[in-house]
């Protein structure tokens, strides 16, 4: 078969056995089970071998995405577990995805009437993140009428603060989606994501809780002392070249970078197109050998290269640019001035998912 021996250059390697405990941590803080997201190609991780691995887990509930495709990926994965949409379907989606056994977020009385009678439903009351939902005032009657067809199964709501020092807007958030709870008959009702969960711990008359990012290993600085969360991935390239640029010389795009002196350089198959951010140039460190080097040079599209003078490097060879040890996500986003999030979901398709127990 023509393929058959051609191979992935950049491997992300996600601990099976970090994210079980990520999520045994979580659920135990939270004090309920976990709906766990999964959107975004399980933040970068793989959306399969992550579903597969939660679905297994006594403290996960169900699984949690951002799109109807992504609803029918994991639907069709057969894992016995619910699944939850957690942004409007169109119309035309809603028999599919009913028929699929997905759970369909509602915020209006049309959406209500909408919605085919094997359905099930999750009323989105917007508390004051203003992207989605059904105002406080409103979601009562769209809840009732839920209730009436026999379709609601859950509510939710979403923080837009719970991972800032600043805890007094999520604190209103709550009392306005207890407001609408105590309206309505018991149902499934979850509200903190992962920045909630570590702030707040267990919230009262919650069922459920969505915890995203601290799921894959992370917490914001100010809370991370709260649990001894482990990063789930790992992310490795081979080098493709070793070479030595002489004194002065200038390396890769722009000739930004001039070797101070001789330098042994690695080509290595890992760039921007596979998500690894252009903007840490002349910032990032890697793992090579078991040292950590610096990166030289503009990152480009499919290469970047690393000083690897005075170390034994050759073609072949691993080199890591995160992990849940020496260099995180946390410090690649920190040096391309943006977040774990981004760095994890902009992670392209030529990376081979890979699990590890
Ligand atoms: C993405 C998302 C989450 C998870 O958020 P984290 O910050 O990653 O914990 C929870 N709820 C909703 C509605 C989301 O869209």
């Amino acid at each position: 078969m023509p393929g058959e021996m051609l191979f992935a250059r950049a491997h992300a390697r996600t601990s099976a056995a970090a994210l079980e405990q990520n999520l045994s941590l979580l659920a135990r803080r939270a004090e309920v089970p976990l709906l766990l997201p999964v959107k975004a190609n399980a933040y970068g991780h793989g959306l399969e071998a992550i579903s597969r691995v939660a679905a297994r887990h006594p403290d996960v509930w169900g699984l949690a995405v951002a799109t109807p495709q992504e609803a029918g990926a994991v639907a069709a994965l057969e894992l016995g577990k619910p699944v939850v949409l957690l942004t409007p379907p169109r119309p035309a989606e809603l028999e599919e995805l009913a028929d699929l056994g997905v759970r369909l977020p509602v915020a209006s009385l049309e959406e209500a009437e909408a919605l085919p009678a094997h359905a099930r439903a999750h009323l989105k009351v917007d508390t004051g993140m203003n992207r989605l939902g059904a105002r406080p005032e409103d979601a009562v009657r769209v809840g009732q009428r839920l209730h009436e067809r026999g379709v609601l199964e859950g509510a939710y709501t979403h923080f837009a603060t719970a991972d800032e020092p600043d805890l007094s807007f999520a604190h209103e958030q709550f009392r306005r989606f207890q407001g609408v709870l105590q309206e309505l008959p018991p149902l499934l009702a979850h509200a903190s994501n992962g920045g909630g969960i570590l702030s707040l711990g267990a919230l009262p008359g919650m069922r459920l809780a969505r915890p995203g990012l601290a799921s894959y290993g992370f917490a914001p600085p100010h809370l991370r002392g709260v649990l001894p969360l482990t990063p789930v991935m790992t992310l490795e390239a081979e080098v493709t070249y070793v070479h030595t640029v002489r004194a002065g010389e200038s390396v890769s795009y722009g000739g930004l970078w001039h070797a101070p002196q001789d330098t042994v350089l690695a080509t290595v198959g890992l760039g921007y197109a596979d998500g690894y951010p252009r903007n840490a140039t002349g910032k990032a460190f890697v793992t090579v050998a078991g040292e950590r080097r610096p990166m030289v040079g503009r990152i480009c599209m499919d290469q970047c290269l690393v000083d690897v003078s005075g170390l034994n490097v050759q073609v072949g060879d691993v080199v890591r640019f995160w992990g849940p040890q020496d260099i995180t996500v946390s410090d690649v986003a920190a040096w391309a001035d943006t977040i774990e999030y981004e760095v994890l979901t902009g992670l392209g398709t030529r990376i081979e998912r890979q699990t590890d127990r």
